[in-house]
């Protein structure tokens, strides 16, 4: 990775009341507790503005606010995690820093250069640094994220914006293996919809099929194609991981369905780095639902940044129940866990340079 050596001009205003001392370490549940600062920068005229980082608080909207309305916005999820030589890391930020690209562009809306994307992320961190978590499965989340300002209610892409980052110290996403239910009515995302850009939208319109899955008894949902609903796509914040036989198996991601996890594709880094066979292609829940009947899947696990690497413990599907392997015997969600949290935490040698220190 090149790295563009780069010192942007950021106004900064510090708080006078800092809340740092009223947390409590070991109770950090995700994305509602916001460290003192956030950042803000504006676009309008054509031009990215000076960035801020002023002390965090609410921000001013008019109502006809085109976001509000029209849903123009997009964001990324990206963590800095404190290693136990005290080094403060991010993990593979250029790819957050792609993917926001590519969403902005789906959704009409300024990008940022990656390079200043990144610089941006790294001086908010360092800014927030006595916010990022000593504790282990603790990491300080940052949440970039842009949205329309214009003020009229005409449906066009908006002519200003607002790029903000918030950041959140945060424990585990979620505390156990998890039940998923395969969803076979309602869709996610079309081909040439927006599944592939982290938009507001697409989790806005996930919102009652995954509550009826949790009335239900489950944590989070499979999505299936959008077409016949045949075919695995991903789960609601996570993207899916097979192994079967001995084989990783990952949807692929050349459809706009599918949401470009940066977790995932390190899974399947590593699995090709550590000689395992992977395989990035369309998987039908059948072949899935035959692999656990004939005892020949060894595990399944949902990848992505809040959630990292989270082993899946049953599925549902058509009103059955599968029970997994045992979570405790898992071998490739279990080694790809250790080393991720491994480089994390500098305890081990980070030997695909994914690590960006702030
Ligand atoms: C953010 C997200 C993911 C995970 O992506 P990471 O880059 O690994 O955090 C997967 N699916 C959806 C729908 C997402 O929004």
């Amino acid at each position: 990775m090149t790295k563009t050596p780069m010192t942007l001009d950021i106004d900064t205003r510090r708080t006078e009341h800092s809340r740092i001392a009223e947390i409590d370490w070991n109770h950090l549940p995700f994305g509602r507790i916001y460290s003192d600062h956030m950042m803000m920068m504006d676009f309008r005229g054509g031009a990215w503005q000076k960035p801020a980082i002023v002390p965090f608080g609410p921000v001013s909207l008019h109502p006809g606010n085109a976001t509000l309305h029209y849903g123009q916005s997009i964001f990324e999820g990206m963590k800095a995690i404190r290693g136990h030589d005290g080094r403060i890391t991010l993990f593979r930020p250029e790819l957050n820093a792609r993917r926001f690209n590519e969403s902005c562009q789906r959704l009409c809306m300024p990008g940022i250069p990656e390079d200043t994307f990144i610089e941006l992320v790294k001086a908010h961190a360092r800014f927030e640094r006595d916010w990022v978590p000593a504790n282990d499965n603790a990491a300080l989340y940052l949440r970039p994220f842009i949205f329309a300002t214009d003020e009229a209610l005409g449906v066009r892409p908006s002519e200003t914006y607002k790029f903000m980052i918030l950041s959140c110290p945060a424990g585990a996403y979620y505390a156990e293996p998890l039940s998923v239910k395969i969803e076979e009515r309602y869709t996610r995302a079309a081909e040439g919809g927006v599944g592939r850009a982290k938009t507001a939208g697409n989790y806005a319109a996930s919102l009652l099929p995954t509550k009826l899955a949790n009335d239900e008894g489950f944590q989070q949902l499979i999505w299936t194609d959008g077409k016949e609903h045949k075919y695995i796509e991903e789960s609601g914040t996570m993207n899916v991981v097979f192994v079967i036989d001995g084989t990783l198996i990952t949807p692929s991601e050349d459809s706009d369905t599918i949401l470009r996890s940066v977790v995932k594709r390190s899974v399947v880094d590593l699995a090709k780095h550590w000689g395992i066979p992977v395989q990035e292609r369309r998987i039908s829940v059948e072949e899935v639902i035959a692999a656990i009947r004939e005892g020949r899947l060894d595990d399944a696990f949902g990848a992505g940044t809040a959630a990292t690497i989270a082993p899946i413990a049953r599925i549902g599907f058509r009103g059955e129940i599968f029970d997994l392997p045992p979570v405790a015997g898992r071998v490739v969600s279990k080694r790809i866990k250790t080393y991720l949290d491994g480089i994390k935490h500098g305890d081990v040698p980070d030997e695909l340079n994914w690590g960006v220190e702030i």
